[in-house]
């Protein structure tokens, strides 16, 4: 063939361009041709994605939604049979690995450590047979907008590339502070299409800032509770005990995410802790399916970073493939034990606290002084690149601080489509209430109740203290019934029970209770609080007991009409009152489900 084309007059760079060097070049990432120091725009990253879906029968590439500034949410899809859908990749057996890259668009290593891994598996036919059994799902960036504020001043502790996105979407959000919530337009699309998946594994990939250490990339990943005890020995026996030492064989030691008990001294201890559903890794373990966080290290330069990126996932497929019987029973059974009854028998845990326990580790850290700043007057933590590696303790284990104890229904009145809205994007199923009817339930009453004075997230979060009571309530026609024998169980429970962590009622989806809306004349109630004094001696006699005893409110008139307006028919039931009902009774569920 080469001498043929020699013979008919092409000349030797022509050659060398179909057959050489020039060619295998052209499937070269952005990211190796800039030398391994850039990493491309949106438009050419979704080129490349789909250049790799024409090339190779086994990538399909598609979008999942649209961002406020109107870009697609791109996805590629890779499968050794070429198949694009849940049900028939649910079908074929396969696992499903869903990569995530750019959610903090900073932090993009992951997006040229996927490329260039799906572009080696799937071109190259490098590790092709380890995509026997896996599936995989990456989104080369998932905050769009926020990846095309580029700039080489968006990351100040960070080491390359040299220019790269921001770390929020356009309109702000957090999107990893956003996974219960699911306010913006990116994570609604992102659960949708999570929950059509439902993938057995999930990889969240960031760069980390924080003190300085060896480690090139660290990783998170649930074994405190949020899982079930199957699904955490298989991370504890399997999953880890395969992974860590082919890391090392490639030079990267892999370490637990670096939190120090003290802000940037390694001595005085790693802290972990439980990771709440507004972040990604904590939101899947909820979904009973393993979320690793991967951090790689802000000074490691960009081509370290991405290639230790690039083996920690290479390794988890590679034991993903190896175990994929094993890790889809797993999952299944977590699924059907958290549908069933025995799981609602025992209470549920909506907050940890870290025990006073630790474990002692070894860690590869630099030598490091503590100064006073004649700049700032405050402590200067200085590292130098001297190696040194301590014995410290790691505070990981946690035990239950707020347990609840589970019903067999939330019901929601129709009203609360903010709340409903939300529900349904987790892939919760419902009934339908047919007919106004009045329901025994159990709810909540609030007080002290405080809001933040900053926003966060574009809320004013809430802290409460509440009391449970049980009540008949009617609920309209078309209220929302939550049954809770499904596999979003503790979803649910995590959206519903104002004391979870992300619970929509401490986000704020549920102020409009807090406020009183009809209104007393105080000259109107002048009258008839004397009614009420003269009809009702109990209530003279507390009246008489609050005035001696309470002095502010002796001496306020506001607050005297106030107390009658509460204690007259004319205050409203509702105020403080928590919307969502408890079914406990499973007869009464039935009852409004048959
Ligand atoms: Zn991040």
């Amino acid at each position: 063939m080469l001498r043929f084309r020699i013979v008919f007059g092409l000349g030797f760079l022509a050659i060398n361009f179909l057959f050489g060097q020039q060619a295998s070049s052209d499937w070269q990432t952005y990211y190796e041709k800039s030398n391994f120091k850039a990493t491309p725009r949106y438009t050419e990253t979704v080129e490349f994605c789909k250049r790799l879906a024409d090339a190779s029968p086994m990538v399909t590439y598609t979008t999942f939604g649209t961002s406020p500034q109107g870009r697609d949410l791109p996805l590629l899809i890779v499968d050794k049979n070429g198949n694009a859908t849940a049900g028939q990749v649910r079908r074929s057996s396969n696992v499903v690995f869903l990569i995530q890259a750019g959610i903090h668009s900073g932090e993009i290593d992951g997006k040229d450590a996927g490329l260039t891994l799906i572009r080696d598996m799937v071109i190259y036919g490098k590790n092709k047979d380890l995509l026997d059994h896996v599936t995989l799902l990456f989104m080369p960036i998932f905050s769009v907008d926020g990846h095309e504020r580029f700039s080489a001043y968006n990351r100040f502790n960070q080491n390359g590339p040299e220019e790269m996105g921001w770390r929020v979407t356009a309109q702000n959000y957090n999107l990893n502070r956003d996974y219960l919530k699911a306010d913006s337009p990116e994570m609604q699309a992102w659960l949708k299409l999570y929950n059509k998946w439902l993938p057995e594994f999930f990889a969240d990939c960031h760069v980390t800032d924080g003190a300085d250490y060896q480690y090139a990339i660290t990783y998170k990943i649930d074994q405190y509770g949020l899982l079930e005890k199957p699904v955490i020995d298989w991370i504890g026996q399997s999953y880890l005990p395969t992974v860590k030492p082919a890391m090392e064989e490639v030079g990267f030691p892999l370490q637990e995410y670096i939190s120090f008990k003290k802000a940037h001294d390694p001595k005085s201890g790693m802290s972990s802790w439980v990771t709440p559903p507004r972040l990604s890794d904590g939101y899947v373990a909820i979904q009973n399916r393993p979320g690793l966080l991967i951090e790689t290290h802000m000074f490691k330069d960009y081509k370290t970073r991405v290639s230790a990126t690039y083996a920690l996932l290479l390794n988890t497929i590679k034991v993903l493939n190896r175990d994929y019987t094993k890790l889809r029973d797993l999952i299944s059974a977590a699924d059907i034990h958290i549908a069933s009854e025995k799981f609602r028998t025992n209470p549920f845990t909506l907050k940890y606290k870290a025990s006073a326990d630790s474990s002692w580790i070894n860690f590869a850290g630099y030598s490091y002084s503590k100064e006073k700043s004649d700049l700032t007057g405050g402590d200067w933590y200085r590292y130098t690149k001297d190696t040194v590696t301590w014995k410290i303790p790691f505070f990981n284990k946690f035990e239950s601080d707020i347990q609840v104890k589970l019903p067999e229904a939330y019901i929601i009145p129709v009203e609360w489509t903010q709340v409903i809205e939300r529900i349904k994007l987790h892939g919760i199923d419902y009934k339908i209430l047919r007919e106004d009817k009045k329901i025994k339930v159990a709810s909540y009453t609030f007080s002290n109740e405080k809001w933040s004075a900053r926003p966060y997230e574009n809320h004013h979060t809430l802290t409460f203290d509440m009391t449970e009571k049980e009540e008949e309530r009617t609920f309209p026609k078309g209220s929302y019934i939550i049954p809770m024998n499904q596999q979003t169980a503790k979803v649910i429970a995590n959206i519903l029970e104002p004391r979870a962590r992300d619970s929509f009622f401490f986000w704020g989806f549920f102020d409009s209770i807090f406020e009183v809306k009809e209104y007393v004349e105080d000259y109107v109630m002048e009258d008839y609080a004397r009614f009420m004094l003269s009809s009702d001696a109990d209530l003279k006699k507390e009246f008489e007991t609050k005035m001696a005893a309470d002095s502010a409110f002796a001496k306020s008139p506001k607050k005297i009409i106030r107390w009658f307006y509460e204690r007259s028919p004319y205050w409203d039931k509702r105020i403080n009152t928590y919307p969502v009902g408890k079914i406990f009774d499973k007869t009464v569920l039935d009852q409004i489900t048959k």
